[in-house]
């Protein structure tokens, strides 16, 4: 006879009493076969229950060929009567999850006609794909009517209608049923053929929230917590925003302000760092012009760096070596020399200062891996 599920009569139901009725070794270990169970087999996209039989630990729960399998490590006895317990916490996490799916996926269904065509229960959050586009205001009102529903906490109905009723049935399927098919009713939000467990109350999802949306397939994706994933979340987002609201001394619902301000503040700075650096390269050409060869140690951005170079050695009358960096992260180099070929020198340059680069025959790039002390001397040697 195949395995009775407990589940199915009552889903608040933590433990039970079984008897053992087959124990066979598998790949992991052993895989136990009892008269009934509360241990709901993975399905549906719904993962399965874990928990213990008496004092061994069921790791997985699979559904084959009508019976359920409860994966252990340890054998037990055919014969056995034992005590099971599931873990409850990840059991209502996941009938939250699922019942508050079934919710919004029926009010979207009733409103757009869209059917879901993708749901994956994930550790962390749960994303449900829709065959249709739905505006991000719209997202807000869907939230809210499905956590009106929650506070209204309407009981969920279960029936396995004849199929005269079935044919006349505006339910939500995956597939072209037949036989006995389990219908799950949220009076008023969803209806729906489906196998596994839900809450009884739509209280007890606890809340609905509907994190992001975006464009996939055609459709949308939506990613939504419910009961206590939601409330681990907003906790998070509550203590991320709290460090940015003490770092910046804004209130707590004027941190997006406090940043946007932070980030004009420091265009503005950035601008006027440009601004610097193009009057002290602009100085440097004077100073230099005619001077012969140059090589300049200066703290620059890259593109500062390059224009100092590019500009310095129109007027010096030599090469201009610029050097940008410190000895223990090595120096960045820009090196000119109009009309000139530099490949020679830096490939000397680079095999004598643990450099890299290269680029045209005036003007190159790249970095060295030596002191100041060793780039002046080098420098002498080869240029006097
Ligand atoms: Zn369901």
């Amino acid at each position: 006879m195949a395995t009775k599920r407990l589940f199915y009569k009552d889903s608040f139901l933590k433990t039970f009493q079984a008897k053992v009725e087959e124990c066979r070794q598998s790949k992991k270990g052993y895989e136990i076969r009892l008269d009934q169970t509360v241990f709901y087999p993975e399905g549906g996209g719904q993962p399965c229950d874990m928990g213990t039989l008496d004092q061994v630990r069921v790791m997985d729960v699979q559904e084959k060929d009508g019976d359920i399998w409860h994966s252990t490590k340890e054998p037990i006895e055919v014969g056995t009567c034992v005590t099971g317990e599931i873990d409850w916490e990840r059991r209502l996490d996941l009938m939250q999850q699922h019942s508050g799916e079934h919710i919004v996926s029926g009010m979207i269904h009733e409103r757009y006609g869209y059917d879901n065509i993708g749901f994956h229960m994930g550790e962390e959050t749960i994303t449900v794909d829709f065959d249709g586009e739905i505006p991000e205001e719209e997202l807000k009102e869907i939230e809210l009517e499905a956590n009106r529903y929650v506070w209204e906490n309407h009981p969920l109905d279960i029936s396995w209608p004849t199929e005269e009723e079935l044919a006349v049935l505006p339910y939500r399927s995956k597939k072209e049923l037949s036989g006995d098919v389990r219908i799950v009713t949220w009076p008023g939000a969803d209806i729906c053929a489906c196998c596994g467990v839900h809450v009884q109350h739509s209280g007890e999802v606890g809340q609905i929230m509907l994190i992001s949306s975006q464009r996939a397939k055609g459709g949308v994706r939506i990613e939504m917590l419910c009961g206590g994933r939601a409330l681990t979340y907003s906790n998070r987002v509550k203590e991320q925003n709290r460090e940015i609201s003490e770092m910046l001394s804004a209130k707590w619902n004027q941190t997006a302000a406090a940043v946007k301000k932070l980030q004009e503040e420091y265009q503005k700075i950035k601008f006027q760092m440009v601004g610097l650096e193009l009057q002290k390269i602009a100085d440097m050409v004077k100073e230099k012009a005619g001077q012969g060869d140059q090589i300049l140690f200066v703290d620059m951005t890259p593109d500062g760096a390059r224009k100092l170079a590019t500009d310095v050695m129109e007027t010096c009358g030599g090469i201009c070596a610029v050097f940008c960096g410190d000895e223990k992260s090595g120096y960045r180099y820009v090196i000119g020399e109009k009309d000139g070929d530099l490949r020679g020198f830096v490939k000397e340059m680079n095999q004598r200062l643990n450099g890299r680069g290269g680029g045209k025959p005036f003007f190159v790039q790249g970095s060295v891996q030596a002191s100041e002390e060793e780039i002046r001397a080098f420098f002498q040697e080869k240029r006097g």
